[in-house]
């Protein structure tokens, strides 16, 4: 059972706390993402998780031992990096073994081992050939292999996709996704892009500036953001957010209450809508002045201003006919809003 635990770790960089107090249970065989922003600590956190970094305080857990003050070599996991860290000297097959060969693993086990590995992620035919003759996808394909062979508790990926093209990395992230499936093998994948995250992920973190903003399966959070950060994170393109004022007590679901006073409005681009004949337009509306329509394959989005010159986006199927300046109501069903008070949090 190779569960990675971690109670109120901490890390600090001379006075500066940049992990304050990360509090993480991650059950066997499951793929946790770390996601958010560039430097909120997301690497810093995986290399406690690895070793690489010493622990301020707190404690981390990996299969039921308490691992602080072990070696990254003494923790059974391995890392995947967005720089592969190959060896250019050694051949594919080299850089499989080499691990292993450190760790005295008989010949036969290691060559059963980087067959496996080497079937599994279609590199067969790579397997003599030097690091700078691959490309970058083939390149990753090898840094993920040697993980593999090492059959650790646990695999820790850094930004591994990062580095190789759009396309590339959608082709990569399927397979990864597959991969890990296929081995059970619990997983920790830091990543900065909230699609990666939301398509790989069994559990989201959001980390904001060092913390723990909220965890969660993709479609928790994206559904129920629990701030306004997390809303606006998770979701492309982003949540709209409304400053509003509340001027009687409102009821919303589950018996929570709307308070007088200033609250955000959170509404998807995807919940927005042009009235449909035959409907009322119950719920919420806006009057939105169409600054841009941008077509992006099967739906386009319509980007403009209320009067108030707040910016609004909303979602429209294939194309449109929406041209700039034309003035458009849209509607929002109740249910589909979000509400947050003045501190961000939400509220229902
Ligand atoms: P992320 O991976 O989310 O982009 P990092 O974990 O690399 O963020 O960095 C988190 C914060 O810690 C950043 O503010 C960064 O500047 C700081 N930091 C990272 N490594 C060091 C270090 N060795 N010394 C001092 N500060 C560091
Ligand atoms: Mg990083």
């Amino acid at each position: 059972m190779a569960n990675i635990v971690l109670k109120d770790a901490r890390k600090k960089y001379g006075s500066v706390e940049v992990i304050k107090g990360v509090s993480l249970d991650i059950s066997d065989g499951e793929l946790v993402v770390l996601v958010g922003p560039s430097g909120c600590g997301k690497s810093t956190l995986l290399r406690m998780i690895a070793g690489l970094e010493s622990i301020t305080a707190g404690t981390i857990e990996i299969a039921g031992r308490i691992v602080n003050d072990l070696e990254p070599s003494e923790r059974d996991i391995a890392m995947v990096f967005q720089n592969y860290a190959l060896y250019p000297h050694m051949t594919v097959r080299q850089n499989l073994a080499y691990g292993l060969k450190n760790r005295n693993t008989p010949k036969d086990e290691i060559d059963r081992r980087i067959a496996g590995a080497a079937k599994a992620l279609e590199i067969e035919p790579f397997l003599e050939r030097k690091p700078r003759q691959l490309s970058g996808g083939q390149r990753q394909r090898v840094a993920m292999g040697r993980a593999i062979v090492r059959e650790p508790a646990a695999f820790l990926f850094d930004e591994p996709l990062s580095n190789l093209d759009a396309k590339l990395r959608v082709q990569m992230r399927v397979e990864i996704k597959r991969l890990q499936r296929a081995l059970a093998t619990t997983s920790v994948y830091v990543t900065h892009d909230q699609m990666e995250a939301m398509t790989l992920a069994d559990r989201l973190v959001v980390l904001n500036a060092g913390r723990i903003e909220q965890l969660g399966t993709p479609i928790e959070l994206y559904e129920k953001p629990a701030t306004t950060f997390v809303a606006t994170f998770i979701g492309s393109p982003s949540m709209n957010l409304l400053p509003i004022e509340i001027t009687r007590h409102q009821s919303l679901a589950e018996n929570a209450v709307l308070p007088v006073g200033t609250a955000t409005l959170g509404v998807r681009p995807e919940d927005l809508h042009l009235p449909e004949p035959g409907t009322s337009g119950n719920g919420f509306s806006i009057d939105v002045t169409v600054a841009a329509v941008e077509l992006v394959g099967a739906e386009s989005y319509v980007h403009g201003f209320l009067a108030d010159r707040h910016p609004v986006v909303f979602r429209v199927a294939g194309r449109s006919r929406i041209a700039i300046d034309d003035l458009m109501r849209v509607h929002a069903d109740f249910k589909s809003l979000h509400f947050f008070d003045e501190a961000g949090r939400r509220l229902g």
